[in-house]
């Protein structure tokens, strides 16, 4: 596949990440949906490592060569790895996404790395998540 996608393996993110890859115009893309999406690969140690691996497996294995990183509000794994996410959350998860873009840039020059976050809003008919929006 010419795309990857690593995002946060939690089911409630099923539409709106269906709803982004439509937009983008992706029909099919490969998948690493693990807790956190692209925290994995902002966490030391052994975390990092296996997620490292998984990458180069699908880069160099399937032929990969735009990744689209997406993370989201309201993430308990992100909660769970950091103790708790305060009201600064929407900035925590746009500098994580920028680290994990120049990690994957550096180590594969060649691949195109895009940023997504999908808010989760309190307000209109009932809480919910929003679209995603780019993060630069
Ligand atoms: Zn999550």
């Amino acid at each position: 596949m010419e795309h990857l996608v690593i995002a946060c393996s939690d089911g409630r993110l099923a539409e709106p990440l269906a709803r982004l890859l439509s937009q983008l115009g992706i029909e099919a893309a490969d998948r690493m949906l693990v807790p956190g999406g692209p925290l994995v690969l902002v966490r030391p140690g052994m975390e990092r490592r296996v997620a490292m691996g998984c990458l180069t497996t699908l880069v160099e294995g399937n032929g990969v060569r735009k990744v689209v990183l997406v993370s989201h509000q309201d993430c308990r794994a992100y909660e769970r790895a950091l103790g708790g996410l305060g009201f600064d959350q929407e900035e925590i998860l746009a500098r994580d996404l920028r680290r994990v873009r120049t990690l994957i840039e550096n180590a594969f020059p060649a691949l195109d790395v895009s940023c997504y976050l999908i808010p989760w809003r309190e307000n209109g008919a009932g809480p919910g998540f929003g679209d995603a929006e780019p993060v630069d």
